[in-house]
């Protein structure tokens, strides 16, 4: 994601207060059945904003026409990214049409721009979204889609309850300029539910189409994982979106979190692998396992990648998927990775702003994993078990999961602390962020009972803390089929 994302997060940080919505601004997108083009009705409770703002580059392209709607149409036309109104009176309207066939390249801040996946579409909210750039604590937007017969749409929005005659959506006050994507589609949205949440699962068109089954199946499964670090899978109702036709021999070589609206997570797939390859994959616990933190600021990366790449060890070997073994091996090759990254004398810090750039990856991520490692073991071995990573991200998931604020590392390093009544976060990061070398888990590993022979690890069985080694990956309330497994 873009890192200049943080100018407005003392803004965000105040507005984020839960306020009842007053003035609700009401969007009605009407898309033709061939998702060529779409017309967007926008009436404003109230006094109509200044201007209006659209996320993408590619938004002042793809905007055909616009007008106020009042006795005098007086034409609206996008300068840029804004597009000024002037003279529209209170509870007034606009109306404007998007060409959405138009290959715009300008804006991959999503991580994807707008395209066609078979007869499907996956597009850029900021390519027609034209919305005000900020919106007061008593002000929120409601998007309804008039489709055609048959023609579903998958947001990262909140649905409105109970029902509407259109699907219809708030927005919420997460900042304009965060990535999000809707997909308009042939598919039927599947609700996925495990404790605490109903996933949104939309699978995108592909030739061979994608088995839905085997889809939902893995999706479950990697969410019910991620659901019992601590009981409750830590966003109500994300947007998952599956888009076929990757082309790789692995499940799903390319994924990721976005934050606009609620979270969401995007996984382009190679629908030609069987279920059991995407059990056996890691991708979709460390995506899911992204939804335990809020967004964090990508310059401190590190803590989001690494909470990630912990857990996607962690989880799979609670619920079976792996044995807790070989996740321990896996640990322990990644951190080798990291020790081993081509950023040597970068900071922790320095790495992970220029990762994009230099490839520090592995350094960044395993980092990363390697102090909530540390992190964990510490807050078990002084509690014999009782309290822990999960025991700390509960908490946090009941005060501090609002989608909207952006926090930095540090911030939640001092909730966490806070949290747990310990300066344990504290202390790791002041040792390794600033720090030239990969986190020494020398003293770890003793302690647990890890012993690196080569390239494999050993568990010991005399240890002073085999117990703690050995809670982390203990089987936990959910498991992964057997049948799954075979
Ligand atoms: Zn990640």
């Amino acid at each position: 994601m873009l890192p200049l994302r943080s100018i407005a997060f003392l803004l965000v940080m105040t507005a984020s207060v839960p306020v009842w919505a007053q003035r609700i601004h009401q969007y009605r997108v009407t898309v033709d059945p061939d998702i060529r083009s779409m017309q967007v009705k926008a009436c404003f409770a109230g006094r109509p904003p200044a201007q209006l703002v659209a996320e993408s580059l590619d938004a002042p392209a793809a905007f055909v026409e616009g007008k106020a709607v009042m006795e005098r149409r007086q034409p609206l036309q996008p300068n840029g990214t804004e597009m000024r109104l002037k003279g529209i009176a209170d509870d007034g309207c606009i109306e404007y049409s998007v060409n959405l066939a138009g290959g715009y390249t300008k804006n991959d801040l999503s991580g994807n721009t707008t395209k066609r996946v078979g007869r499907d579409l996956f597009t850029e909210v900021g390519l027609w979204f034209w919305r005000p750039a900020q919106l007061a604590p008593d002000e929120d937007i409601e998007v309804s889609f008039a489709l055609p017969e048959g023609l579903a749409v998958s947001t990262p929005w909140r649905p409105v309850e109970p029902a509407r005659e259109w699907p219809s959506y708030r927005i919420g006050h997460a900042e304009f300029d965060r990535p999000s994507a809707v997909a308009f589609g042939w598919f039927k949205e599947i609700p996925v539910e495990v404790p605490g949440a109903v996933l949104r699962l939309a699978i995108l068109d592909g030739a061979p189409p994608a088995d839905v089954d085997a889809m939902r199946t893995w999706i479950h499964d990697a969410a019910m994982s991620v659901a019992g670090v601590h009981g409750r899978f830590p966003v109500a109702s994300p947007q998952i979106l599956v888009v076929p036709g990757a082309r790789a021999q692995e499940p799903t070589p390319w994924a990721y979190v976005l934050r606009g609206g609620q979270a969401a997570a995007h996984f382009f797939v190679n629908q030609r692998r069987p279920l059991r390859d995407y059990i056996e994959d890691w991708t979709a616990p460390h995506e899911l396992s992204h939804l335990l933190l809020p967004y964090v600021t990508s310059h401190d990366a590190w803590l989001a990648e690494g909470m990630a790449t912990y857990y996607q060890n962690v989880t799979r070997a609670r619920s079976g998927a792996i044995t807790p073994n070989e996740a321990w091996q896996r640990m322990h090759a990644g951190f080798k990775r990291g020790r081993d990254s081509a950023v040597k004398g970068m900071t922790l810090e320095q790495a992970t702003v220029r990762m994009f750039r230099d490839g520090g990856y592995m350094r960044v991520y395993w980092s990363g994993a390697a102090m909530l490692l540390l992190a964990d073991v510490e807050l078990r071995s002084r509690s014999d078990n009782r309290q822990s990573l999960d025991t700390v991200l509960a908490q946090f998931a009941d005060c501090c999961l609002d989608p909207n604020p952006e926090w930095t590392a540090r911030q939640v390093f001092d909730k966490f602390d806070e949290l747990s009544g310990t300066d344990v976060f504290r202390r790791l990061y002041d040792a390794h962020v600033a720090a030239t070398a990969f986190p020494d888990l020398a003293q770890l590993y003793a302690d647990i009972g890890l012993e690196a022979l080569g390239g494999k690890v050993e568990l010991k069985s005399d240890a002073p803390r085999i117990d703690v080694r050995d809670a982390i990956m203990a089987r936990g309330t959910y498991a992964t089929p057997a049948a799954l497994l075979r």
